[in-house]
């Protein structure tokens, strides 16, 4: 707790790219790492995380049901940071092998606890795995983009997986994101033109209209308490953190 009171301390104020660096000295470029869905979030921030110089890795969830889109920009965003440690990760084959024999190419359809499991296997734990190691990890949430982050804070304490976890853009608005990534020429996913304004695997995400919640076309059968993939699950005990982990 006293750990992730200074961390707070030490982050308050600062910009996107200061975060990065503060948390680039603090634990190491090679005890840290990006997640990316290629979203402009996570877009911009790669493109940050690039000038500060140091091969940070930059992690990659290949669920082997993303769209071709969401392929075509990881291939484009590798060829332009070479500078960058780009690491994919991918599901165990043989639970997947398992599971898809078990329950079939969309069980995510019938029941939300079945939408978890294949999250579950697609997601968390060869992130879980890839995490093991760090001490922390950059992720491109806000706190706007739904309940279920609404207290998001610039660092945090991932209890599930024992380490950080640094969010850049807790504050920052989709205008502030989108006008930045702009600015700076980052490369964008060309599905967040075409209303798909937040990025999953393409049988569980869908385009939004104008007006609509940012993240109602992820797992649009479902209510909006139960739209997270376990990767960001919260509360994530930042109240009750342990002095002890810290
Ligand atoms: Fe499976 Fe859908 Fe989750 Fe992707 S978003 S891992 S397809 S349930």
């Amino acid at each position: 707790m006293e750990r992730l009171d200074r961390y707070l301390t030490a982050t308050q104020g600062k910009t996107p790219g200061e975060v990065l660096a503060w948390a680039a000295q603090e634990f190491g470029p090679t005890r840290l790492a990006l997640a990316s869905s290629t979203q402009v979030e996570d877009q911009l921030l790669t493109h940050l995380v690039s000038l500060l110089g140091q091969r940070i890795t930059l992690l990659f969830l290949d669920t082997g049901r993303h769209f071709q889109e969401t392929y075509d920009c990881w291939e484009k965003t590798r060829e332009a940071y070479p500078g960058l440690n780009f690491r994919p990760l991918v599901p165990d084959c043989g639970e997947l092998e398992q599971f898809l024999f078990e329950q079939g190419p969309n069980s995510f359809y019938h029941s939300v606890e079945q939408r978890k499991q294949c999250c579950n296997l697609r997601k968390v734990k060869p992130l879980s795995r890839a995490l093991k190691g760090l001490d922390a990890w950059i992720t491109g949430q806000r706190a706007e983009q739904s309940v279920t982050r609404a207290a998001l804070q610039t660092v945090e304490w991932d209890e599930a997986n024992g380490l950080f976890k640094v969010n850049p853009l807790a504050h920052w608005s989709s205008e502030q994101v989108w006008a930045e990534a702009n600015k700076l020429r980052v490369l964008v996913n060309k599905l967040q033109t075409q209303g798909f304004l937040s990025l999953g695997c393409a049988p569980c995400t869908r385009a939004v209209a104008a007006g609509e919640d940012l993240r109602s076309g992820r797992w649009w059968w479902e209510e909006p308490e139960h739209k997270e993939c376990g990767l960001h699950n919260r509360p994530l005990a930042v109240a009750e953190t342990r002095s002890d982990q810290r």
